[in-house]
């Protein structure tokens, strides 16, 4: 049962693009985990949401000298990738991509809503259901007045719980938009904003960053033009229209890795074991975890790339007891918040 506090689709991801990309550029744990990611999750929508996703490659523009020179050799993860001179691009203004760019056939946008439709069809979703609390007596959750063994919190970025108060996650906004147009481009494009190949007349485009978010029309306003004018240096935006404007919360964990995985009893362990506080290693087998309350959130910016593959990692975890990877856990977050460590973003 999937409990909502307004309708499907009404967080972070109804705003998303969403375009499938890899991450290039950098040699970190991070870019091998999206990559993998970026591979499980292709294949994931193409066997089971063919009819949503659109694979008609992306074009990943270089910004700068310096990243060509960082990004010499093309992701190790990815295959189907083309280096392209300034000179071999079609479509888009080549004065945008002085350094050339990589074309990764696999890249793809999917219709967000379409596949949360489809991914829920089989199991009872309960609309306007907002947990407040999460109740728990003899071996059974309470939410909602909705009873359960077991529960996973993906509240994306909302996560008001007393449960999870050691779970500090950083929120970043944006605004994506839908325009009709007669410009055409036959595949999808990435330099600092992203732009959808064309169908229908219409480009995706998205999308913006704010930090901090306060509303005001004037800076919405601002920003949105700020996106077209670049845009408009890619491709020649001709007659184009705003459709529609989409809106939502990204949130972040401080080293982008995701948060999934069993929730720590934060106050019982830290009663238990107070100079973990200190520094002290305590081996998180002996951590003391809420029996049967699971996570799965902060995939950032990359919702759509990571969450199937957390996804089926949480699922084999529960199900099968394989152990989740030490990159993901709720125990790093749980040792920043006992040493008092601020949520800073690399
Ligand atoms: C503008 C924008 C563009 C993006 N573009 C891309 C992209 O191109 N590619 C990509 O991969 N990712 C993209 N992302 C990121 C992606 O959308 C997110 O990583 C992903 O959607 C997060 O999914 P989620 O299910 O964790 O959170 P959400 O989609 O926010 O879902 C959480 C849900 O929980 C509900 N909820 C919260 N609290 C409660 C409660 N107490 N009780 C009941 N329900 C509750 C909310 O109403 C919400 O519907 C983008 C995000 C934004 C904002």
């Amino acid at each position: 049962m999937l409990l909502e506090k307004s309708t499907l689709s009404s967080g972070g991801s109804g705003a998303a693009g969403a375009f499938l990309s890899p991450k290039i550029c950098s040699n970190s744990s991070y870019t091998s985990f999206v990559n993998t990611a970026f591979n499980f999750s292709v294949k994931f929508y193409k066997e089971n949401f063919s009819s949503t996703i659109r694979q008609n490659g992306i074009l990943r523009i270089l910004k700068s000298e310096k990243d060509k020179i960082k990004c010499k050799n093309p992701p190790k993860e990815i295959e189907n990738v083309k280096f392209l001179k300034q000179n071999e691009i079609e479509f888009i203004n080549k004065e945008i991509a002085p350094f050339g760019g990589y074309f990764f056939r696999d890249g793809a946008i999917i219709d967000s809503k379409k596949i949360i439709q489809n991914l829920t069809k089989d199991i009872e979703v309960k609309e306007n259901s907002f947990a407040k609390k999460i109740k728990y007596q003899d071996e059974i959750y309470e939410i909602c007045s909705y009873k359960a063994k077991g529960v996973i919190v993906c509240t994306g970025s909302d996560i008001d719980f007393k449960e999870l108060e050691y779970i500090n996650l950083k929120k970043t906004y944006g605004h994506r938009i839908d325009i009709k147009t007669d410009a055409k481009l036959p595949f999808h494009l990435h330099k600092n904003y992203s732009v959808s190949s064309s169908k229908n007349d219409t480009l995706h485009i998205g999308a913006t960053h704010i930090p901090k978010y306060r509303y005001s029309e004037k800076e919405i306003k601002k920003e949105l033009e700020k996106m077209i004018k670049e845009v408009s240096s890619y491709i020649d935006l001709k007659n184009f229209t705003i459709e529609k404007i989409h809106f939502g919360a990204r949130s972040c964990s401080f080293d982008f890795f995701p948060v999934v995985g069993r929730v720590i009893d934060h106050k019982k362990t830290l009663k238990k074991y107070p100079y973990i506080k200190k520094g002290s290693k305590v081996p998180s087998s002996k951590y003391i975890y809420h029996n049967n309350l699971y996570i799965h959130t902060a995939h950032g910016a990359r919702g759509f790339v990571l969450a199937p593959y957390t996804a089926w990692m949480i699922v084999e975890h529960i199900k099968n007891d394989t152990s989740l990877s030490e990159d993901i856990s709720t125990e790093r977050i749980f040792l920043r918040f006992a040493r008092g460590k601020q949520l800073t973003i690399y």
